[in-house]
């Protein structure tokens, strides 16, 4: 029989801007941790959708809540109010420990709302002047695509050519407690950091690192936005990153995960004194909020709030982080995991992490490459034992071969 993939790649090929390099596999169909792909062969899925999908592909709960809410009502605008919005909010407020949120649809969005909230408290609540505010951000972050956010990349395929770039961002180097000090002054309004770094390769700040960041935006006034999108909702076998060092932000960034892997959501949550700058007319989002979206992400806030699914993270995790520490020395160099999230350092003498997503993507394991010979495992929250020794031992070979 003739494989069906081979004019499928060449098709999507043809037909897209090439703003990816996706691997050759053409996915039809999936199931918890597996995919099926148009020629009926099924891989074990250990990025989930850059973790889109911690939950697994299509959980019953969250695709039930979609199926019912497609036969009642999809979408109002936020001109009026539906059924399903003041439950999201509610229930994704404490689940955050926080007053209000704010939806929107993609993580750069959210972003972008921790970045105009910040400026205009700034000049509203800590007295900045006009046009003056400033935001610390870090080397090697990774925070979405906009224009703004990727003026403050520090990845030259992210920014190259893509100016002129939006001023009022200072960069330091990421984990160095002292040079973020430094870096504040009397305009800053805030520091954002991902408390982990995702895409560049799941970096793990020193520890106390994120507690000293909280202590000085206390005593600087400066709002502390921690970006979630990637390390929240139970990734690191805690409910948010910031949990495990006890850290409070004055702001989450929300998305992936937040959505089920079924539509796109994101959000800020933070207490009242700092979204409540915002007035009618200010910041908005056609879709932001949606009832589909708010009916899906309810569930996904009532999964997070049983705690199952970080526990399982922390557990799991454990016995990945086993798996992986003894491939160190056996073609890994350097290993970080943090619940259900591992960064893999293969030695570059060897192959590059493409070279080996694709060999893994042939032994029936699907992971992304970063960054040259870096690879991020995130595989959904639902992966069972077997299944991380299974994908363990596929990467040992790999690596072996
Ligand atoms: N922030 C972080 C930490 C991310 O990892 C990402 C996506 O990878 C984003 C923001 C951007 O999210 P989106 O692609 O939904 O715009």
């Amino acid at each position: 029989d003739k494989l069906r993939t081979p004019g499928a790649v060449r098709d999507a090929e043809r037909w897209t801007a090439h703003n990816y390099h996706p691997l050759p596999v053409v996915i039809s169909s999936a199931e918890g941790a597996w995919l099926t792909d148009v020629d009926g062969r099924r891989y074990l899925d250990c990025l989930a959708g850059y973790s889109a999908l911690n939950f697994g592909h299509r959980h019953p709960q969250l695709i039930a809540a979609a199926h019912a809410q497609l036969d009642r009502l999809t979408l109002t605008s936020r001109a009026f109010i539906h059924d399903q919005f003041a439950d999201f909010c509610r229930e994704l407020a404490e689940l955050c420990g926080k007053d209000l949120v704010l939806p929107m649809n993609t993580g750069a969005e959210a972003v972008e709302t921790g970045i105009k909230v910040a400026r205009k408290w700034g000049y509203q609540v800590k007295g900045v002047p006009a046009g003056q505010a400033n935001i610390v951000v870090a080397e090697g972050n990774f925070h979405g695509r906009t224009t703004t956010i990727v003026s403050f990349s520090t990845d030259e395929d992210a920014r190259a050519d893509f100016g002129p770039y939006t001023p009022g961002f200072t960069v330091v180097p990421y984990g160095d407690l002292e040079a973020l000090t430094a870096a504040i002054d009397e305009n800053t309004v805030a520091v954002l950091l991902e408390p982990i770094q995702g895409e560049q390769g799941v970096v793990v700040p020193p520890e106390g690192y994120l507690p000293g960041v909280r202590q000085v935006c206390t005593e600087r006034n400066v709002l502390f936005i921690a970006d979630e999108i990637q390390s929240g909702l139970g990734r690191t076998g805690a409910t948010f990153a910031c949990d495990h060092e006890g850290v409070v932000p004055d702001m989450y960034l929300l998305g992936k995960a937040l959505g089920g892997g079924i539509v796109p959501v994101s959000a800020v949550a933070a207490n009242a004194d700092v979204l409540g700058v915002l007035k009618p007319g200010q910041h908005g989002s056609t879709f932001g909020g949606n009832p589909l979206a708010c009916a899906v992400a309810i569930e996904v806030v009532r999964l997070l709030a049983t705690g199952e699914f970080q526990r399982r993270s922390a557990e799991l995790g454990e016995r990945l982080r086993a798996g992986l520490e003894g491939l160190v020395g056996k073609g890994l160099v350097g290993v970080r995991v943090r619940g259900l999230w591992a960064g893999l350092d293969i030695d570059p003498a060897l192959m590059t992490g493409r070279e080996a997503c694709e060999r893994l993507a042939a032994r029936g394991v699907l992971a992304k490459d970063t960054h040259g010979s870096t690879i991020r495992l995130a595989p959904p929250l639902v992966i069972t034992e077997d299944e991380i020794d299974l994908a363990v031992a596929q990467l040992a070979e790999v690596l072996a071969s």
